[in-house]
């Protein structure tokens, strides 16, 4: 049994009104993220955003600015099941949908979307592990990632191989029943304080089916790392190089067979992609409300900022954009569940279109807070700093195009 139902079957507790996740006013009837949900789901999205209103938007400021990995609050998302939402139970994972997942990803970025981020890559890598990982590997690794007493990172990027990934170098070459892995890994989110490494490198020759799946754990000899990088937004999780020198690892770390690794990553960042884009919704929804809320109160010219029926129309647009965004992305999460054969398209085209439009919606919410927005007072700057670099990463939106025309072209 997944640990939601019994977390379902107690009564919630009363959540703590903040300002990112609970303005003054309920949430808008049409922009409400639960309407279409099952009763469950409602009621995990209620989990969700309770526990992004009390214990993360109280410190998102804070993680930010003094670039916290906070560790102890994910373990707490951890014991609601948050650590591994689509792993299989008897692994420790919590058995739920992609839709489910979207739902819960959104939620808990109204907290904190850079946390929430790093969560969603998490969740990415134990799945991956899961589904192509065999028996021995799945109950050695996935329990103690579900829980969070162990955190994962994905490693695929390279410096000199980044939206052409398969032209990935590092290599992991066999000797008796090891791999020596040799190169270095870029931008790998969690890199430095994670424990468990999940990493594309080439086991044969050139191109995609040259590469393979290996897990390498922390403390290996010959696993180091870079500088942390300083970046603009995602504060609260750190992004460094991974670097492999002469790192022995057991072949019984290797994910799949020899040549499945880069099929793997892929079939990983399908779900990653709708992962990202619902968190870019979250930022984008408790920017609607906070635009809202602003111009509620903000006087100017004798009244209301809200009686301007210019702001007005932007406040429609932002809210169109941002159900639009949320429709794309539920319909992915749903074809990708299914196994359709237009998921992988679908997700490419969701994760375009609601990073994109989620980032204009949190530039236009932060113009309605005029100079205010600009002040890191101000919730809205760092929803958008945050949200930026979903644009950019698990395959850039120019890469999203690729996918998408390339499904379209192959008929
Ligand atoms: C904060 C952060 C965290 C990250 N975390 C991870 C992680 O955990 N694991 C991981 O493996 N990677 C991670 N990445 C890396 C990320 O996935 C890459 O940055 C991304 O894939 C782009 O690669 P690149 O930076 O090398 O850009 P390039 O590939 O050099 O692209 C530069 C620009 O050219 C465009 N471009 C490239 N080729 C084409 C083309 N054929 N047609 C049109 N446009 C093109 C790109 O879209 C982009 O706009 C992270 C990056 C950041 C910034």
């Amino acid at each position: 049994m997944c640990r939601f139902s019994a977390l379902l079957s107690r009564p919630l507790r009363g959540s703590l009104i903040t300002e990112v996740v609970r303005p003054a006013r309920a949430i808008s009837s049409c922009i409400d993220p639960s309407i279409g949900l099952s009763e469950d789901q409602k009621d995990f999205q209620k989990v969700a955003f309770d526990f992004a209103a009390r214990e993360m938007a109280p410190h998102m400021a804070e993680w930010d600015e003094k670039e916290v990995f906070p560790v102890e609050t994910m373990r707490k998302a951890a014991q609601l099941g948050f650590g591994g939402i689509y792993v299989r139970p008897e692994v420790g994972g919590s058995g739920l949908t992609r839709l489910d997942t979207s739902v819960i990803f959104e939620a808990l970025s109204t907290g904190c979307t850079s946390t929430t981020a790093y969560i969603s890559i998490h969740n990415m890598c134990v799945w991956m592990i899961d589904s192509f990982g065999n028996e021995e590997q799945r109950y050695r690794f996935c329990p103690s990632l579900c829980s969070m007493e162990k955190f994962a990172s994905y490693c695929l990027t390279e410096p000199g191989s980044g939206s052409d990934a398969a032209s990935l170098l590092t290599t992991a070459k066999r000797q008796g029943e090891s791999y020596v892995l040799n190169g270095s890994k870029a931008f790998i989110s969690g890199g430095g304080d994670t424990d468990v490494y999940v990493v594309m490198c080439r086991t044969g020759g050139s191109g995609a089916k040259g590469i393979s799946c290996i897990v390498v754990e922390k403390g290996t000899p010959g696993l180091s790392f870079g500088k942390k990088e300083k970046k603009v937004g995602w504060n609260s999780q750190p992004t460094r190089a991974v670097i492999f020198e002469d790192c022995v690892v057991p072949v019984a770390n290797r994910i799949g067979s020899e040549g499945q690794g880069f099929r793997i990553a892929m079939k990983g960042l399908n779900g990653g992609r709708i992962n990202i884009a619902s968190c870019s919704l979250g930022a984008a929804h408790a920017s609607v409300l906070l635009a809202r809320d602003h111009i509620s109160v903000r006087k100017q010219f004798g009244e209301p900022l809200s009686n301007n029926q210019y702001l007005q129309f932007k406040l429609a647009e932002m809210a169109t954009r941002l159900v639009a965004s949320r429709l794309m992305v539920r319909t992915a999460a749903q074809a990708l569940q299914e196994e359709r054969s237009d998921a992988v398209a679908l997700c490419s085209m969701a994760k375009l279109f609601a990073t994109d439009e989620c980032f204009e919606i949190c530039n236009q919410a932060l113009q309605m807070h005029g100079g205010y927005g600009y002040l890191k007072d101000y919730a809205v700057q760092q929803f958008l700093r945050d949200i930026r670099v979903h644009q950019i990463l698990e395959g850039t939106n120019e890469v999203m195009r690729m996918i998408v025309a390339r499904n379209l072209l192959q008929d």
